[in-house]
């Protein structure tokens, strides 16, 4: 194989004393691999009814590998019947680690030509939404045919611009895969054209496509669902470095463990620029460590940051002697006056002040079960909008005012940071009246106006 010279050079410094094992795995021909499509049989039928010679994918239970000959499943009517998907095993790690199940709200944002939306659907059982779309219209015709072999019948398909899709679909979905054109630098031994469109400027190009298509779909996860990010690429420009892109804009993520990592390598906190240790929970597919091409996944779960709307509040709890600290801390750094008296109650992590002597609301259907606080996080308190409009900026530390007309309160309706001196939590007011809060450092406000208010930029 002929690679840019660039590219040798950057495995090279990348990979140090594994680099000779990772150039000798392109000496070996790519794994074939199918997986079996749940819709309309189970894997061990498959095993039944053909003679092809398959070996199970360890981290996909429907999957083999198989032998191109003298297989050649991509020939046999089962094919055109939809009994199996023709997938790279590594490709099939991510739709494993979105963990989608029946009855969800499912986006599948760069979709075609569908490989893992049929591994989607196939995991949703038909019972669900299945939103798959394709910016590029003619792949999406693609993505349609698999689906329609695939026999999946609770899909849209869509073929627009992210950036359309994020106000329509506000808080829509329960679980969101991303997986993101790259610079498919994990293809190259599968398919050689990909190397013929690969630069050293590439790179850092999808990684500007690759933010731009996150930041259309965050808005769209609800709050305590999942997001899964993967690329076909090694770059850790284009892989861990858009992990922790996600983790310093978006405050509200945390990576959780790519299931199964066991049979996958780590990611890598020294190819990002903060080298933080959650980088490890995330997932490298390596050709010179398993039978497939080159992956990346990472996993990432949004913290709910109201209480989720429409889900059930479950069983109050009275406050626990450490969130009795953190709301203690919050008040005393906040506030003039003494915490307020009242009954407090959490749920989950959503902390409720009931009125005194207030009788037993168990057993009733409650949408609101008092006056919503706000939330413990681990390390500390994050006050809820309902407390900064009920509070008034006399009993405030810290307020920042702000005229009606101004183009300052413009800005903060529109979610942008601001200049402010201070530190901490800060109520602001328009013409002295609470619009919510924002949190003060290093010279910015920080804005935590709720997205779901915030105002569209004209
Ligand atoms: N998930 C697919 C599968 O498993 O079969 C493969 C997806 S491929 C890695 C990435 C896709 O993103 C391509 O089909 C590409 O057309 C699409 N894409 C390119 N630019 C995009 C954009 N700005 N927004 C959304 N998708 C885009």
């Amino acid at each position: 194989m002929k690679f840019p010279v660039d590219y040798l050079e950057q495995m090279k410094e990348l990979l140090g004393d594994e680099f000779p094992d990772f150039l000798a795995s392109y000496e070996e021909k790519p794994e074939r691999s199918l997986r079996v499509n749940g819709l309309k049989l189970p894997p061990s039928r498959l095993v039944e009814l053909t003679s092809f010679h398959l070996e199970p994918v360890p981290w996909c239970k429907e999957a083999y590998y198989y032998q191109h000959e003298p297989d050649r499943p991509g020939k046999h009517p089962y094919h055109a019947a939809g009994l199996y998907y023709i997938q790279d095993a590594s490709a099939m790690s991510p739709a494993e680690a979105l963990e989608a199940q029946p009855g969800e709200r499912i986006l599948d944002l760069c979709a075609a030509p569908g490989g893992k939306t049929t591994q989607l659907a196939a995991k949703m059982h038909g019972d669900g939404i299945l939103v798959a779309n394709e910016i590029d219209r003619k792949r999406a015709g693609a993505l349609v045919e698999n689906l329609e072999r695939c026999g999946v019948s609770n899909a849209v398909v869509l073929t627009e611009n992210p950036t359309k899709m994020t106000k329509r679909f506000y808080e829509y979905f329960d679980r969101i895969l991303i997986d993101a054109p790259c610079s498919g630098e994990g293809m190259f031994r599968k398919d050689p054209a990909t190397m013929e469109r690969w630069s050293s400027r590439l790179p850092a190009k999808c990684a500007e496509l690759q933010k731009e298509i996150l930041a259309a779909a965050i808005p769209m996860l609800q709050p305590g669902g999942r997001l899964v990010y993967s690329t076909c690429t090694f770059n850790p420009l284009e892989n861990e470095q858009i992990v922790e892109w996600i983790l310093e804009e978006y405050p509200e993520f945390q990576i959780i463990a790519v299931p199964q990592l066991e049979h996958y390598q780590s990611g890598r906190p020294e190819w990002s620029k903060s080298n933080r240790e959650d980088l490890r929970l995330t997932g490298r597919l390596w050709p010179h460590h398993l039978r497939g091409e080159g992956h990346f996944v990472a996993v990432l779960e949004k913290q709910a940051e109201e209480l989720p709307r429409k889900k059930r509040l479950g069983k109050g709890k009275p406050l626990s002697p450490d969130a009795k600290k953190l709301i203690e801390k919050f008040w005393k750094d906040t506030y003039h006056q003494k915490l307020t008296r009242g009954h407090f109650v959490m749920f989950g992590e959503h902390l409720y002040l009931l009125p005194e002597e207030f009788p037993s609301i168990e057993g009733l259907k409650v949408e609101k079960p008092g006056f919503y606080l706000g939330q413990l996080k681990r390390s500390h308190f994050q006050p809820s909008h309902a407390l900064a409009l009920a509070s008034h900026s006399d009993q405030v530390q810290h307020v920042r005012n702000y005229a009606a007309d101004s183009d300052e309160l413009r800005q903060y309706l529109q979610g942008d940071t601001l200049q402010s001196e201070g530190n901490g939590w800060t109520l602001v007011t328009v013409d002295h009246f609470p619009i919510g809060w924002g949190k003060a450092s290093s010279g910015y406000l920080k804005n935590h106006y709720p997205k779901w208010l915030r105002w569209d930029r004209k």
